[in-house]
């Protein structure tokens, strides 16, 4: 498994952006609102891998509650695999709970799922698939 993306949620977005653009020099892949996580969602090219940036769309979502009042904090992980409801499959014998039982639309047109933090020493991992 590769990375795929690291998320992190903030507060500003535009500071963010600022920050990761002007200062240390990242691309802007993609930008766009994901309705289901009430986030917008900004990709920014890091090498194979992407660093998103999500700024939440709700302040009372299970997203913004998360971040709190840091004004950034990683969110999760997400590893890129070729068959996302096989890995599903074989992670749920081996044990995982899981968040999503089937994939489900994420950013930049992917499939995604996610892992329960409880299986996974606390850190929110998702799994990804490129359509
Ligand atoms: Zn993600």
């Amino acid at each position: 498994m590769k990375i795929d993306h690291i998320a992190i949620v903030v507060k500003d977005l535009d500071q963010a952006l600022d920050l990761y653009t002007k200062t240390l020099g990242f691309r802007i892949v993609y930008r766009e609102t994901i309705a289901d996580q009430s986030v917008e969602a900004v990709g920014l090219e890091a090498g194979d891998s992407i660093i998103e940036l999500l700024r939440p769309l709700a302040e009372d979502s299970p997203i913004a509650k998360f971040r709190g009042d840091a004004a950034t904090k990683l969110h999760h992980t997400a590893y890129r695999v070729d068959d996302l409801q096989g890995e599903l499959q074989k992670l749920k014998d081996r044990g995982v709970r899981l968040i999503d039982e089937a994939p489900r639309k994420g950013a930049h047109g992917n499939l995604i799922a996610f892992l329960h933090p409880e299986s996974t020493g606390g850190v929110l991992i998702e799994l990804c698939q490129k359509r």
